[in-house]
């Protein structure tokens, strides 16, 4: 496994894999890597033939009083990880190197981000998004993976790529999950064993949501209402939402049809936990 910290280096690996006709298969993280990525790298090994990976804790998509400085971060271990799943290319720049200037430019992506994540954190996406495209610039990959756990970065990614006609496919890849439950999460370390044993809420109010439309349960509100009551169960796990939308543009439907996605977010102690299930209903 190589690994590179310069956009020079990398740029002339994707390019030299390209020009012998690989594929190249993209992973992005923040690092801190845990089951839920090495999945990602995993199935880029599956259907790649060059898998690049990138870690890099973006400063745009974190906000004033974020936990930036104590985003976990641990690269030796990153890197052993990686390199166990299959990884050949590792791209980890500093902050510098990605923004040697203060970024001038920048991709906003409306409507998908107005709500939920871009709500409650008004500058995150655009700082996702631009770090994305530039990541996309940089390593030309055929195909790249994200985590459902994160979905709607997913919707904000594809339409992203979408509208600016990158030439990737964006797959997004299953949540990956402790035995309890619980979404793993580079995050999850910031929780005391009491609100570690109280976070798999979540998954249960969102199993609990999507059996109340198995059974039959048409109305958005009452979706999310039966899913904020099971929330309400654990005193540590403090609500921010959940909503039962339209699956690929977020949007409350008067009556719920097709793809719908189940989000949740709440704070557990200081982290903000975020997780979602997908249900398909019946036509
Ligand atoms: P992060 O390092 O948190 O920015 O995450 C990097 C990528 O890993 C994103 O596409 C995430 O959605 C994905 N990811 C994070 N947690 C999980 C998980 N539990 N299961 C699957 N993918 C995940």
């Amino acid at each position: 496994m190589d690994v590179v910290t310069t956009i020079a280096e990398v740029r002339s690996a994707t390019a030299a894999a390209r020009a012998g006709g690989a594929t190249v298969g993209f992973v992005l993280t923040m690092g801190y890597l845990h089951e839920g990525h090495v999945s990602l790298m995993a199935a880029a090994r599956a259907e790649c033939d060059l898998v690049a990976a990138s870690i890099f804790v973006n400063p745009l998509q974190f906000g004033a009083g974020e936990d930036l400085d104590a985003y976990p971060r641990d690269l030796p271990r990153d890197l052993a990880l990686a390199e166990a799943a299959g990884v050949d290319l590792v791209f980890a720049p500093s902050v510098e190197e990605m923004y040697p200037r203060p970024i001038l430019t920048t991709v906003a992506v409306d409507d998908v981000t107005a709500r939920f994540e871009g709500a409650t954190r008004p500058t995150h996406f655009a700082g996702v998004a631009t770090v994305v495209a530039k990541l996309f610039s940089i390593m030309g990959p055929g195909r790249t993976y994200f985590g459902e756990k994160d979905w709607q970065q997913v919707c904000v990614v594809r339409r992203m790529a979408a509208d600016l006609s990158f030439p990737v496919e964006v797959v997004a890849c299953p949540t990956r999950r402790e035995p309890d439950g619980l979404a793993r999460s580079s995050r999850n370390v910031y929780l005391s064993a009491e609100e570690r044993a109280a976070a798999p809420v979540l998954h249960r109010a969102l199993r609990h949501g999507a059996a109340r439309i198995e059974a039959g349960e048409r109305d958005p509100a009452a979706v999310e209402a039966a899913m904020a009551e099971v929330v309400a169960t654990e005193p540590l796990v403090l609500l921010d939402y959940a909503a039962a939308v339209e699956a690929d543009t977020l949007v409350s439907p008067a009556r719920l049809e097709g793809e719908v996605r189940l989000l949740v977010a709440a704070r557990v102690g200081t982290p903000r936990l975020l997780d979602n299930v997908g249900v398909t209903v019946p036509a």
